[in-house]
């Protein structure tokens, strides 16, 4: 589809909403394209200055889903805008953004790695790599093994997930919360290659070593999270355009110059 054919069809839609269904498909394709979603597992992301927020319609493929995808949901998950209907899953959604004001952006993968920390017995998924120290707080595991259709299990996800950034769904998948889109996107990236390095130390026969909390604050003293995303979120949809799992909708979104330009130097 050509950006004037993709403006016409999510046209009566303010600005803000149009981003923001643009960012969700691109990241949508995007996290499909490096296995974190497959053929099922969604994102949803808060629309500025709307009480309403942007999720897909649920039985589009995560790797051809387009800004008109896209759906416009309220806080009582009513669709206000768009052509089809939510994911079954919508409650996880609804519930931790409703929890969690500070979060913009939810995820929910049923990334198989991940999984796979929520069935061996005595093993915890742990931060390992020097990126994981996003979860220092800890990844707790919700005990509910079904898939999430109803409030109460939202409820009850919302309620594992406490203040952390990720949580695991015993059996099931997991849940990644963060500032924005992109920083989700950024995170998720991160939270596979943590668990594949801990999956690599078990393997290896070996007892992992996860960071400690002396490594966790000299990590986060070298920190530049908001650089950091925009760096990778360049790579990525460079990296999509140039593979064609983006269309060409997705040069809209690739950071400029002036993004790119590091505020501090070391
Ligand atoms: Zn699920």
């Amino acid at each position: 589809m050509s950006v004037t054919e993709m403006t016409r069809a999510v046209r009566g839609s303010n600005s803000a909403t149009q981003q923001m269904m643009l960012e969700a498909a691109a990241a949508t394709r995007l996290l499909e394209s490096e296995g974190i979603l497959d053929y099922s597992g969604h994102v949803s992301t808060r629309i500025p200055e709307r009480d309403a927020f942007v999720i897909q319609i649920g039985s589009t493929s995560r790797a051809e889903v387009t800004p008109e995808s896209m759906l416009v949901v309220d806080y009582d998950g009513k669709v206000l805008e768009g052509d089809g209907q939510p994911p079954s899953e919508l409650p996880i959604h609804l519930e931790i953004l409703r929890a969690r004001p500070d979060v913009q952006s939810v995820l929910h993968s049923h990334m198989e790695l991940a999984i796979a920390f929520t069935m061996m017995e005595g093993v915890k998924l742990l931060p390992m790599r020097a990126r994981a120290s996003r979860w220092k707080s800890g990844i707790p595991t919700d005990p509910d093994p079904s898939h999430i259709k109803l409030p109460e299990q939202g409820r009850a996800l919302a309620r594992t997930l406490g203040p952390h950034h990720a949580v695991l769904m015993r059996a099931h998948g997991l849940c990644l919360v963060a500032e924005s889109l992109r920083a989700l996107f950024v995170d998720a990236v991160h939270f596979k290659e943590n668990a594949t390095a801990q999956m690599q130390a078990l393997q290896a026969g070996a007892k992992p070593l996860p960071l400690t909390e002396a490594e966790i604050a000299q990590i986060e003293k070298m920190e530049m999270r908001d650089w950091h995303i925009k760096k990778l979120w360049n790579y990525y949809v460079r990296k999509g355009l140039k593979e064609g799992v983006l269309p060409e909708w997705g040069e809209g979104l690739i950071p400029s110059r002036e993004m790119l330009t590091r505020d501090k130097t070391y």
